[in-house]
């Protein structure tokens, strides 16, 4: 995947007294999209949220993408020939649209609007995502998981969940990952998670009861919504610091919204994020990336009509570890 950026804008909203936030209500920081291509012959573009200079980490969630709506027609869909991830997991969240997954492990599943798929790359493992001849319009997220040191090495892994959805107060709810509400996903994860959609009717309010140890960002696919008073337009992603035990979110559109709020125990680990690779110092992610062009350490993906990607060459320079900004 080519990771060719354009430069980050940072948006400070809700820092000023007179921003209409209820007394009390926590700090939210805006965080603004920039748009990235994924690269190929007519280049999916995506809109990336994290990692980013004002944040890289929101608990262990440390990569954001959100995509769509795409007419596949004028897009090309996703065609994501196989390559490796290391030190990671995975989070596939579709609206709409089906995606084709196949990993080393064996794996073979279809990604659909609602059901998570969750990959954990773990010491290493290869993976492709194709959209499928039936999708006619491709839209979701794309989530990663920094894996703690204690687990990075873990097996490869793979998982499918379909969340029930839960009704609350003109809303929609389905966690996919750690609790909310009162639903408990029984997906494990390695470090304290929250992941959820929330759907929101038109005119709406929904106030949440949240771990107030967890950090949380709410990104905004459609609607004029407002977190905890803070307004925050589409692909935004809105970042309430810990010791919040209460969040709310409003739709302030005339139609129906939807957000995916994320959150976690703030994760201190420095880490080393260089293409599909996380690790914690250079030496790793050179290892990882000699491993994935001459070896066989992340397995091989059957099944997928093409090439596997190759590693694009690493910089001059050393990369440089980044840490949670707090
Ligand atoms: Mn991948």
């Amino acid at each position: 995947m080519s990771r060719a950026e354009t430069k980050s804008t940072e948006v400070h909203r809700g820092t000023s007294s007179d921003d209409g936030r209820p007394a009390g209500a926590p700090q939210v920081e805006v965080l603004a999209a920039r748009d990235v291509p994924l690269g190929g012959p007519r280049a999916m573009t995506v809109r990336r949220t994290l990692p980013q200079r004002a944040r890289t980490l929101i608990g262990a969630w440390c990569f954001a993408d959100h995509y769509g709506p795409d007419a596949v027609e004028e897009s090309g869909g996703m065609d994501v020939a196989p390559h490796p991830h290391t030190g990671l997991q995975t989070v596939s969240w579709l609206f709409s649209g089906e995606i084709e997954h196949r990993d080393s492990l064996g794996s073979h599943a279809l990604v659909r609007p609602g059901e998570l798929n969750l990959m954990t790359g773990g010491h290493g493992i290869a993976h492709s995502e194709v959209s499928t001849p039936g999708t006619a319009v491709l839209h979701g997220v794309q989530l990663w998981v920094a894996l703690p040191d204690a687990h990075r090495n873990t097996a490869r892994d793979f998982q499918h969940h379909v969340p029930e959805p839960q009704l609350l107060d003109g809303a929609e709810l389905r966690v996919f990952l750690g609790c909310l509400a009162g639903a408990v996903s029984p997906v494990r994860t390695f470090t304290p998670l929250l992941g959820a959609e929330i759907l929101l009717a038109r005119h709406s309010a929904l106030t949440l009861t949240v771990d107030p140890h967890f950090e949380h960002g709410l990104l905004v696919d459609q609607g004029d919504i407002r977190l905890s008073g803070v307004p925050l337009r589409p692909a935004e992603l809105g970042y309430a610091h810990p010791g919040t035990d209460t969040l709310t979110i409003t739709n302030e559109s005339d139609g129906p919204a939807r957000t995916i709020l994320l959150g976690g125990t703030p994760f201190e680990e420095e880490i080393v994020m260089w293409w599909n690779f996380i690790g914690r110092s250079h030496e790793e992610i050179v290892q990882a990336r000699e491993d994935w062009m001459t070896g066989d350490r992340f397995g091989s993906v059957t099944g997928y009509d093409g090439e596997p990607l190759p590693a694009p060459e690493l910089p001059m320079v050393a990369l440089k570890p980044r840490r949670r900004v707090v």
